[in-house]
C-alpha cells in the first residue's frame, strides 16, 4: 500500500465541501481542505445566507405600509443600504468563522488557497506551491455566475456575486432571466425602493415550476410595480451618462443604473487539473459522475454545483453525507434526488415538492387535482391584494400525492413540512384525516375535499 499524505483532499469549502471534509476529518481520517476565497461557498458568503437576509430587509416596506389597517401609525421611515451591507458582513463573517472552527475541532488542516489536481493522487497548493499526495480526493468547487460574454456590454453588468456589495443602493435595475435568482433579486430591489424591470427571454418566469404558480407569482409581481418583460433578450448594454443604455431584440430602449445577468451558472472546472488527473467533464463543463458521485477516475469524488446535478444547498451536503457513507462505512448510498422540497423567496413565496401539474400529466393517465385560491386573512385588514394559492396534485390511481404547489406567505416552510408526507407516500386520505390547524393558512392543504378538477390523457376534464 503506498501511503499517502491525507486520506482525503477536498477542494472547494462550499456546503458539500465543508461537510465531507469534517464529517471524514471527525472518523479520524487525515482530511486536508483547500478553499480559494471564503470558507462556506456560495451558500454563505454570496448565496442563500445573504440573499434571505436580503429578503428580510426588503419585506418591512410592506409591513411597514400593512400596519395601518391593524390601527398602527408609522412614522416616516427610511432605508440604509450601507447598514444592511453592514450587518449582512458582519453576520456572514460569524458563519464563516463557524465553517472554520467545525473544521478545526474535527482536525481537518485548512489551507486558505485555489488547489489544483497534478495527478489522480497529487494536489497542489497554489498559495505555496507545495504539492500533496492523496489517496481520495472530494472536488467540490461550485459554480459561478455566467458572465454571458458574447453581450455587448457584458462588463458593465453586475452578477449576483456584485449585488451583495454594491457601494450604493442603485435608483434603477434591469434584470437579465427568468430563473429563482433573477426573480429573488427583482423582488429584493422593488421592496428596497429600486425601480425594477426583469427581462427573460422564456414566455413565463420560473419555466421548471407549476405554470399556476409561475403565472399567480408574475401577476402579482406586476401588481406591485415590478416591470417584467417575457419573450425578451438584453441585446447590448452601454454607457450613458451615469447610467446604462440598455436595447433589448424586440426594439426596447432602456436607461437604468444597473443591470444584473442572472442567466445560468457556470461550473468551476477550469485550469482545475481535471485533464491531468482523468476527469471526465460534460459539454458545459461539468464533472461527469456515477449514481455515487465517483467520476471517471476511481479515487477522484465530485459533488454538489459543479456536477451540475441539482443545484441546491442540502443536495450537496446530501451527495457529501452520501459520499460518506460510501467511502468510509462501507456503506454504498447513491444520492436520492427524487421529491426534493424548494422554494423561490419572491413576494410572495413559492414553495414546491414533487410533480407539477404538467409533469404529471405526462405521466399518470389521471389526475385529481385540488386548488385554492383565497385571500390570506392578514390582508382583509392590511387591504393588500394579495392572493394564496395552493394546489394537490394526486394520482387518481393510487390517491398518492405527487405534488405541492404553494404561492404565499411562509410557502417554502410548508414545502419543507409536506416534503415529508410526499416523500412517505402519503395519500390524499392521509391528508383529509388530519386535523386542521386554524386559524392558519396550511389549513387548506388538508380541507379541501373534493377536486377543483381532473386531468384525464392529458386533457383538463
Ligand atoms: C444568489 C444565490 C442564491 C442561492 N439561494 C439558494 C437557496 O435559497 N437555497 C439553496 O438550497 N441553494 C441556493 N443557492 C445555491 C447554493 O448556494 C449552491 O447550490 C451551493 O452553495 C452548492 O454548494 P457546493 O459545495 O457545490 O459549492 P459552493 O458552495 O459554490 O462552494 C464551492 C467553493 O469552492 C471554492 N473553489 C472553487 N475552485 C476552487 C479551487 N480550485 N481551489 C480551492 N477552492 C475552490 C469556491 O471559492 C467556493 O467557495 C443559491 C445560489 C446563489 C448564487
Amino acid at each position: 500500500m503506498p501511503s499517502f499524505d491525507f486520506d482525503l483532499f477536498v477542494i472547494g469549502g462550499g456546503s458539500g465541501g465543508v461537510r465531507s471534509a469534517r464529517v471524514a476529518a471527525s472518523l479520524g481520517k487525515k482530511v486536508g481542505i483547500a478553499e480559494e476565497y471564503r470558507y462556506g461557498g456560495t451558500c454563505v458568503i454570496r448565496g442563500c445566507v445573504p440573499k434571505k437576509l436580503f429578503v428580510y430587509a426588503s419585506q418591512y416596506s410592506e409591513h411597514f405600509e400593512d400596519a395601518a389597517g391593524f390601527g398602527w401609525t408609522v412614522g416616516e421611515s427610511s432605508f440604509d443600504w450601507k447598514k444592511l451591507i453592514e450587518a449582512k458582513d458582519k453576520e456572514i463573517a460569524r458563519l464563516e468563522g463557524l465553517y472554520r472552527k467545525g473544521l478545526d475541532n474535527a482536525k481537518a488542516d485548512i489551507f486558505d488557497t485555489r488547489a489544483e489536481l497534478v495527478d489522480a493522487h497529487t494536489v497542489k497548493l497554489l498559495k505555496t506551491g507545495q504539492t500533496v499526495t492523496v489517496e481520495t480526493i472530494v472536488v467540490a468547487t461550485g459554480g459561478r455566475p455566467n458572465l454571458h460574454a458574447a453581450l455587448p456590454g457584458h462588463e458593465l453588468c453586475i452578477s449576483s456575486n456584485e449585488a451583495f456589495h454594491l457601494e450604493e443602493l442603485p435608483k434603477s435595475i434591469l434584470i437579465a432571466g427568468g430563473g429563482y435568482i433573477a426573480v429573488e433579486f427583482a423582488n429584493i430591489f422593488h421592496g428596497l425602493g429600486v425601480e425594477t424591470t426583469l427581462i427573460y427571454r422564456g414566455a413565463e418566469i420560473l419555466s421548471r415550476f407549476d405554470q399556476d404558480l409561475r403565472k399567480g407569482l408574475h401577476e402579482a409581481m406586476e401588481e406591485k410595480g415590478i416591470r417584467i418583460l417575457c419573450h425578451d433578450i438584453i441585446q447590448s448594454v452601454e454607457k450613458v451618462g451615469s447610467g446604462l443604455g440598455v436595447r433589448t431584440k424586440n426594439d426596447k430602449a432602456l436607461t437604468v443604473d444597473t443591470v444584473m445577468l442572472a442567466l445560468g451558472r457556470t461550473p468551476n472546472t477550469e485550469n482545475l487539473g481535471l485533464q491531468a488527473a482523468g476527469v471526465a467533464v460534460n459539454d458545459q463543463g461539468a464533472i461527469v459522475v456515477d449514481e455515487y458521485s465517483r467520476t471517471s477516475v476511481p479515487n477522484i469524488y465530485a459533488l454538489g454545483d459543479v456536477t451540475d446535478r441539482v443545484q441546491l444547498t442540502p443536495v450537496a451536503i446530501h451527495e457529501a453525507m452520501c459520499f460518506i457513507e460510501t467511502v468510509y462505512k462501507n456503506n454504498p448510498t447513491r444520492p436520492d434526488h427524487e421529491l426534493i422540497p424548494t422554494a423561490v423567496f419572491s413576494q410572495p413565496e413559492i414553495g414546491t415538492v414533487g410533480l407539477t401539474e404538467e409533469e404529471a400529466a405526462k405521466r399518470y393517465p389521471e389526475l385529481e387535482v385540488y386548488r385554492a385560491q383565497f385571500r390570506p386573512m392578514k390582508a382583509t385588514l392590511s387591504g393588500r391584494a394579495e392572493k394564496m394559492i395552493m394546489k394537490l396534485i394526486v394520482n387518481a390511481a393510487d390517491r398518492k400525492v405527487i405534488g405541492a404547489h404553494i404561492l404565499g406567505h411562509d410557502a417554502g416552510e410548508m414545502a419543507q413540512l409536506l416534503g415529508i408526507p410526499i416523500k412517505a407516500g402519503c395519500t390524499k386520505d392521509d391528508f383529509d384525516r388530519t386535523m386542521a390547524v386554524h386559524p392558519t393558512a396550511s389549513e387548506e392543504l388538508v380541507t379541501m375535499y373534493s377536486p377543483s378538477y381532473r386531468i384525464r390523457n392529458g386533457e383538463r376534464v
